[in-house]
């Protein structure tokens, strides 16, 4: 099962990380929990200190629960569950990016974190997947850019 509470810190640490210039805070989870990459390696800096591994064909993503396919862009992240739990989750890359960024609404300021009441979220017309690669293309097109 999923350890909510130390998925919820993970991304406290990750956005900590955003912030300050680094996409995420690959530094701090190196060494005995190393983060690592699978697929194409892209030109933020995490990429730069992440190791690449397989991809690990057939796995669900942590997020989209969809199986990981063979030319799938990702990740494979620390996950402090239980020992029965696994030591590392993997994610869709823009599955990843949607938990750190937030759902299209969330970076448009209209879900419930801006807006009280609010029932913006994730469109319920698209599968967690989809909606994980809708913020991916909204954070690329309108965020990610330089934070002064
Ligand atoms: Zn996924
Ligand atoms: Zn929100």
């Amino acid at each position: 099962m999923l350890n909510v509470k130390a998925l919820k810190r993970h991304f406290a640490e990750q956005l900590k990380a955003l912030k300050f210039g680094a996409d995420f805070a690959c530094a701090k989870l190196s060494g005995e929990y190393p983060v690592k990459f699978f697929g194409v390696r892209y030109s933020s800096a995490a990429y730069l200190e992440c190791e690449r591994v397989q991809a690990p064909v057939g796995e669900r993503c942590a997020r989209c629960d969809e199986p990981i396919a063979e030319n799938d862009d990702g990740w494979l992240i620390p996950y402090l569950g239980t020992a029965a739990d696994p030591r590392e989750l993997a994610y869709h890359r823009a599955c990843h990016l949607r938990g750190i960024v937030g759902s299209v609404a969330h970076q448009q300021g209209r879900c419930s974190c801006f807006v009280p009441g609010s029932i913006f979220e994730d469109d319920p017309a698209l599968t967690a997947r989809q909606a994980a690669e809708a913020a991916e293309a909204y954070f690329e097109a309108h965020l990610n850019g330089p934070l002064n």
